[in-house]
């Protein structure tokens, strides 16, 4: 059976691995095709394409949006984005001049605290092109000493609600789905199990988002259970939404959680993609 991966992050975001590296990687692991999916960023996707043309790996250009909702946060991975787009450019460069103010912000705060880090500690060594998030802070302060480990940091410092976090400027879900719309893609949310939701809350979410035009929920992830599985693939047929799957693979950022399989038995078939293509060939656009 031909398998899939489709929510994979290289080092232009938080993964480890370049986007090049993530193409022969996922070849190497006898995958027929990929979705490079960074927040925030398309950066990534033509180096990764090329890649995979060489390797004959398909490589769907993609992106991860975080959005607000509620008190919290949903993400919406996008899919078959034009990444030569004006109106997604103009939209990324909004939200990555935002991260660039609010990582200042944070990193003054954190000196406040006593923690001396500095902007260019938040990039390491990392493509200088990187979308820097609390991930990257989080490593910052783990390197120079600050804390044990990555998840000390997000508990005792930036975490929500911690002294140094300081919120993003809000997108909310019809920006994320307009945008990639408008960009040729199709919209999808992304881990719908991990928001915290009761099965009534995450039914309530999937319809408003859509009457903004939703097309597809990740029912296939590294955390699903088979019974999540089951579930989300359900009201996908109730609501005529395409599932999805992906590992949310980070490299070594996300120990233990290895592309394609996630933590080891996941299983996406390319039929997925069929479905997607379907879709685009008709609907919304
Ligand atoms: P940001 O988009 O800048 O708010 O950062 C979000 C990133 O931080 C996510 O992609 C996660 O990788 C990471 N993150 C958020 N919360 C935690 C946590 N409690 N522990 C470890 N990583 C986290
Ligand atoms: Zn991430
Ligand atoms: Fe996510
Ligand atoms: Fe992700």
């Amino acid at each position: 059976m031909k398998l899939i991966d489709l929510h994979v992050h290289s080092n232009i975001s938080d993964g480890t691995l370049s986007p090049t590296d993530l193409a022969i990687y996922a070849k190497a692991k006898g995958l027929s095709a990929i979705a490079l999916t960074d927040h925030d960023t398309i950066s990534g996707i033509e180096a990764c394409a090329l890649k995979g043309l060489e390797i004959d790996l398909t490589v769907v250009p993609g992106i991860e949006f975080s959005a607000e909702y509620k008190s919290g946060e949903i993400h919406i991975l996008g899919y078959y984005i034009d990444h030569h787009s004006d109106i997604l450019e103009e939209k990324l460069k909004s939200i990555i001049q935002n991260r660039v103010q609010r990582n200042a912000k944070m990193v003054e705060k954190l000196n406040t605290l006593g923690l001396i880090i500095t902007e260019a500690d938040l990039l390491g060594d990392n493509p200088p092109e990187t979308i820097l998030t609390r991930a990257h802070v989080a490593t910052a302060l783990y390197k120079k000493g600050y804390v044990k480990t990555r998840s000390e940091a997000f508990d005792k410092y930036i975490g929500h609600d911690k002294p140094a976090y300081i919120p993003r400027v809000r997108v909310t879900p019809e920006e994320c789905i307009k945008t990639i719309h408008l960009a040729g893609g199709l919209a999808v949310l992304a881990h719908p199990n991990l928001y915290g939701l009761t099965s009534f809350d995450k039914e309530l979410l999937l319809k408003e988002l859509i009457t903004l035009g939703l097309d597809g929920v990740e029912t296939h992830y590294s955390t699903h259970t088979k019974e999540d599985v089951q579930e989300l693939s359900a009201l996908c047929l109730k609501y005529k939404l395409l599932p999805t799957g992906g590992s949310d693979f980070h490299g070594e950022n996300k120990p233990g959680l290895d592309i394609g399989i996630g933590y080891g038995d996941l299983k996406i078939p390319y039929d997925i993609l069929d479905a997607m293509h379907n879709r685009l060939g008709s609907a919304h656009k």
